[in-house]
């Protein structure tokens, strides 16, 4: 049995066009949905996320806008500027593109963000909202997952889901959501023992651990559905050969690395019934999330 492909991509282009309608409509009212990005630093796998993410609003019909700050900016610095655009009428959606530099109290500006404009859904407020199923703005990347599953008619009521992540970004609003699709859901970690055991329970296993190729066909039950949340850059030739599928292999002779995500997909997909690939599975996703985010904080300005 070969799984079937998940295909974020094709979602996500579903969705993007969904959410261009709304937004048009915004527009023809003289209300224009604004993204305001900021960035601190020069880490370049966040300079290429905050690229996608406003140029999808741009396609959108969004204002999208970034400002750049130096690594060295200070809480005090990044906290200004996120009242700057908490006041600005222009500016619906605010994200504070993730990790801050280490001397940057993380929490303390996403708890500034005005949770009204808290696109990513990562203030107190819309945690707690999340939590107590009166979801405002949910975290882009399980919402997309969400979506993904739903559009593809997967049934998670009543099933066993298997969360491996417990940040706040993925892990646990994925938990939160698929336990109030009525799955009965686990939550495994670096500490779990015997994930293997764990993760084999699993009739939708999402993995959102940050390790290439660590879930492979013994975590999976013959049948799952297996979402992949995973984006890890390989260039060692001998670790990229198990998770590589054929067809990508020249690829990754020509580029001299790939992008993989958390599961061996080359067996793993031969033992589950659904798989997300990567690229082209949650990533979009998680885009086109964030604009339909912005548009629905415009709407409600
Ligand atoms: P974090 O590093 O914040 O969390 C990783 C989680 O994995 C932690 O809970 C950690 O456990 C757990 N973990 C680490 N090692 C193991 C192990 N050996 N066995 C079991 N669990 C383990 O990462 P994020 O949640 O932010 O991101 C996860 C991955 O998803 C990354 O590759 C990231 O790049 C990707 N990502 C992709 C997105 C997309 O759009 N496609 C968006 C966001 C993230 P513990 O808590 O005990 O440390």
């Amino acid at each position: 049995m070969t799984a079937r492909l998940l295909d974020g991509a094709a979602a996500a282009r579903a969705i993007r066009d969904e959410v261009r309608a709304e937004a048009a409509r915004l527009i023809a009212a003289g209300r224009r949905p604004g993204l305001g990005v900021l960035l601190v630093g020069d880490d370049q796998a966040s300079a290429v996320y905050v690229r996608s993410k406003t140029r999808a609003c741009e396609e959108a019909g969004l204002h999208g806008e970034t400002l750049r700050l130096p690594g060295a900016t200070t809480t005090e610095e990044l906290a200004a500027q996120v009242e700057r655009l908490n006041r600005r009428p222009d500016i619906h959606g605010i994200l504070v593109q993730l990790p801050l530099p280490g001397h940057v109290d993380a929490a303390r500006i996403l708890g500034l963000i005005d949770p009204a404009k808290d696109v990513d859904g990562f203030h107190p407020t819309n945690v707690g909202l999340l939590v107590q199923r009166r979801p405002r703005f949910v975290p882009c990347t399980p919402a997309g997952i969400m979506e993904l599953l739903a559009r593809n008619g997967i049934e998670l009521a009543g099933r066993r889901a298997v969360v491996v992540g417990r940040s706040d970004i993925v892990g646990k609003p994925m938990a939160q959501l698929l336990l109030h699709s009525d799955a009965t859901v686990t939550v495994a970690h670096s500490r779990t023992r015997d994930l293997a055991a764990v993760t084999r329970e699993a009739d939708v296993l999402v993995a959102a651990i940050g390790r290439a190729g660590l879930i492979g066909r013994e975590h999976v039950k013959p049948g799952a559905v297996v979402v992949d949340v995973g984006m890890n850059r390989v260039q060692d030739a001998a670790q990229a050969a198990p998770l590589l599928a054929a067809e990508r292999r020249a690829d990754f002779e020509k580029k001299g690395y790939a992008l993989v995500g958390d599961v061996r997909y080359p067996e793993v997909r031969e033992v589950a019934a659904a798989i997300t690939p990567v690229p082209g599975g949650v990533g979009p996703l998680t885009i086109a999330l964030l604009v339909r985010n912005t548009v629905r904080a415009a709407e409600r300005a």
